[in-house]
């Protein structure tokens, strides 16, 4: 008899899941309650990022730390009545940066980075979605002397320790090759290999196509109801309970909704992040990423995708406009665009864990249930390559990359993290 499995949220992880465990034979419905691709995975910078080898860590320099918290940059914000309730996360997070623990941490990430883009070409292979992506990868910009210097410090880093392809350049050679930028740079470090994506929530569509045309199903439902009554995992849809031996708890930043009503305490938070799109008729040669100030200069299918760094906030408190209008005037300053094409700016959440690692595997306390969640800034860029090893896992298979640094077990505090 064939296995079978619920995968729970249809994001670029869900999606992926679906599609891996179908590829092992898995009798596979994919619960969504809305359509596949239409929150984080629709709204991020669209970037198949292979040269991301470190995670984004919690700043441990004075001067960022003090930037950051009298909010004087635009990359990096936050919502002061969530601070007491974010604190200890915060806490997790700036402990788990110091730099021996972000060492090991970035082994284990970039032992998943490594395969991004070959895990993504077979997907785009098999969902003939080549029309939506962009070889020739993005240039990050910088605006002050010290920004460059420590990028290109960290792109001479990341060639010698992880073979990452850059190319630095100074601020005139910035200048020529991208003529529709308005000001001077300090310079850039050009990255050729990651790819871009022109519509985001479009690349899971297709790969969502491509696991129904597979036989796989699709069924709008609330994860929420999850219950394992009857020994296997069953969900209520709007076609009525469905029901599988397994299920994947693939919900991106609403994972927590399920981790906490069965008892587990992971260190998720959320960063959040907006974009909007503006009408532009210019050309840039290659998406850019302003990281001194945090904003994205993307052409994207509805017109330039103009998107922000992060906000530390609740992920359903309210949105607030400031951090988007600062990346708009920015992108202002940096190119000739024009008025906005949506009428309010668009927000996610980025879902991220305290050790900056996904959570991959098994529920320690619950048979038959799986993790798959937590991917914060990469998870367009990481679906396809942690949905293989999450379904190589589940299939029995001789996982290809070490799961060791992503099991839901590592979370520790003196008390357990999950229930017993
Ligand atoms: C501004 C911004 C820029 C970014 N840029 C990049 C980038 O360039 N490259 C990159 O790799 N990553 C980027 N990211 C991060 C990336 O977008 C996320 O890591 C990724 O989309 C997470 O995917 P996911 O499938 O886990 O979550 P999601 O895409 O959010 O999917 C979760 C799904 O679960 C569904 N769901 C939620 N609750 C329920 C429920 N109760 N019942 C049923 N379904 C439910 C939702 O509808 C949703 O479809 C960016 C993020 C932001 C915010």
């Amino acid at each position: 008899m064939a296995r079978s499995a619920l995968v729970l949220g249809g994001g670029m992880v869900g999606v992926s899941t679906a599609w891996h465990l179908q590829q092992r034979g898995f009798d596979v419905v994919l619960v969504e309650r809305r359509e596949p691709g239409r929150e984080t995975s629709y709204g991020n910078a669209g970037l198949i990022q292979r040269e991301a080898v470190e995670p984004y860590a919690f700043p441990h320099d004075l001067q960022k730390l003090m930037q950051v918290a009298l909010r004087q940059g635009n990359d990096v914000t936050y919502r002061l009545a969530d601070l007491l309730a974010l604190a200890p996360r915060l806490a997790e997070y700036w402990w788990n940066s110091s730099p021996r623990r972000y060492a090991r941490i970035s082994r284990g990430f970039e032992a998943l980075i490594r395969y991004s883009l070959s895990e993504h070409d077979r997907m785009i292979d098999a969902s003939g979605a080549g029309d939506l992506v962009r070889h020739g990868g993005w240039t990050q910009i910088f605006r002050t002397e010290k920004g460059f210097a420590d990028g290109a410090a960290k792109a001479r880093h990341f060639a010698r320790e992880f073979g990452v392809e850059s190319r630095i350049l100074d601020s005139a050679t910035l200048a020529r090759s991208e003529p529709a930028l308005r000001r001077a740079m300090t310079g850039g470090v050009y990255w050729p290999t990651p790819y871009s994506v022109t519509d985001p929530g479009a690349l899971v569509q297709r790969y969502a196509d491509l696991f129904t045309s597979g036989g796989g199903r699709i069924v709008h439902g609330d994860a929420r109801t999850l219950s394992n009554l009857t020994g296997g995992w069953t969900v209520q849809t709007k076609d009525g309970p469905v029901s599988a031996e397994r299920a994947v708890v693939a919900l991106g930043p609403w994972s927590s909704d399920i981790t906490q009503s069965l008892g587990y305490r992971f260190p998720l938070f959320v960063k959040r992040g907006y974009h909007r799109h503006f009408k532009w008729d210019g050309k840039l040669n290659t998406p850019m990423i302003d990281t001194d100030a945090g904003v994205a200069l993307l052409p994207m299918a509805r017109g330039l995708r103009v998107t922000t760094g992060a906000e530390f906030a609740l992920r359903d408190a309210p949105p607030s406009w400031k951090q988007i209008l600062g990346s708009e005037r920015l992108a202002r300053e940096m190119l000739d665009i024009g008025e906005a094409v949506e009428a309010t700016p668009w927000m996610g959440s980025r879902p991220c864990v305290a050790d900056m690692l996904p959570i991959i595997g098994e529920a320690p306390a619950h048979t038959g249930l799986w993790f798959h969640f937590g991917h914060a800034h990469q998870g367009f860029t990481l679906g396809p390559a942690t949905a293989r090893l999450c379904a190589e896992m589940m299939a029995g298979e001789t996982p290809y990359i070490d799961p060791l640094p992503y099991r839901p077990t590592r979370f520790r505090y003196g008390r357990r993290a999950f229930p017993v």
